[in-house]
């Protein structure tokens, strides 16, 4: 439970941090350390030198971007389900912060810390692809963005190189014709999810105009449910027995194309279902907000 020994260095600025992770080999970003301390206690990570990104100013905070949010990567999960840009324009990602872990995880750990960790039961990675968010990513080479859903490619594996930074994510405002819903099930409260969906659905005139499901944990990486997705498109929104129908039938095909993992608190088969079941859920939810 004691890490390697290891050097610190607190960067003012992103192009500082840039600069630090180039002057050592093995040389981590810290940001709010609640996924990267742990790893590093039990010697699975062993950087030689920490460079904090802690207290870099121009990581934090939420702006108004036109029709988009431009979120910081160092804001806190705290500071996300509180920020009222976000509870007004994209409030799946202001609900699923106050979701994370416990009031001291949501006080340190970062949105840019839980998409760069690359943990496929990262509850806000999900969220991002459903919203078909972009990332913004600085690096030696200048900046470059790229979609969320491209970032991870494997479990703990992300679009990153030794010295890039990811300062930014930029979320769309979703309007008024938007329902939306994030739903995770866990064993106890404040864990990691077994399986989590995050739902958007656009409702035109009394019909399903576009669907747009993510899911936890339901494979390496967040990934989509298009076929769930194809099933809802242009089908019934009202309350009724037509449209409890078209969300049984998306439902039941959720998990296709998925990989689940098996551990201690689920089978792959468990996931599966638990999948199909809480994706009704979340699309009955997003279709009543
Ligand atoms: P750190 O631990 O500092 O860093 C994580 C990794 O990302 C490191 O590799 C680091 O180098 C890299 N990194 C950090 N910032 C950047 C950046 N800007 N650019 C490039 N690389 C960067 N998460 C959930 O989603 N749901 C949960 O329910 C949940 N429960 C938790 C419960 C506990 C008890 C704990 C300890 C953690 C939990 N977490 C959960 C994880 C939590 O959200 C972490 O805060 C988050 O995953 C990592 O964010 P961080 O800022 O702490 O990153």
């Amino acid at each position: 439970m004691i890490p390697a020994p290891f050097d610190y260095e607190r960067a003012g600025s992103v192009d500082e941090a840039i600069e630090l992770l180039g002057s050592r080999e093995e040389a981590k970003l810290l940001a709010g350390g609640h996924s990267l301390l742990p790893l590093m206690k039990l010697r699975f990570s062993r950087p030689s030198l920490l460079v904090d990104i802690g207290r870099v100013d121009e990581l934090s905070g939420v702006s108004d971007a036109g029709d988009r949010l431009a979120i910081g990567a160092g804001t806190r999960h705290h500071d996300l389900n509180n920020d009222p840009l976000v509870q007004e324009h994209c409030p799946i990602v202001s609900w699923t912060a106050g979701l994370i872990g416990d009031p001291q995880v949501r006080h340190r750990g970062t949105i840019g810390g839980s998409i760069a960790h690359g943990d496929p039961a990262s509850d806000l990675p999900a969220v991002l692809v459903a919203l078909d968010a972009e990332l913004v990513i600085r690096g030696p080479d200048g900046e470059r963005t790229m979609p969320a859903v491209d970032f991870c490619s494997g479990v703990f594996d992300v679009a990153l190189g030794l010295q890039d930074v990811l300062t930014e994510v930029r979320v769309p405002k979703l309007g008024p014709d938007v329902g939306w819903s994030y739903l995770k099930l866990a064993r106890r409260a404040q864990d990691w999810a077994m399986v989590a969906v995050a739902a958007l659905v656009t409702r035109s005139n009394g019909t399903i105009g576009d669907a747009r499901i993510a899911l936890t944990n339901m494979g390496p990486v967040p990934m989509r449910a298009p076929a769930a997705e194809q099933r809802l498109a242009g089908a019934p929104r009202d309350a009724g027995s037509d449209t409890e129908y078209a969300l049984s039938e998306a439902a039941a095909v959720a998990d296709q194309g998925t990989d689940p993992p098996g551990d201690v608190t689920a089978s792959p088969e468990f996931r599966r279902e638990l999948a199909r079941v809480v994706t009704k859920r979340a699309l009955e939810e997003a279709l009543s907000r």
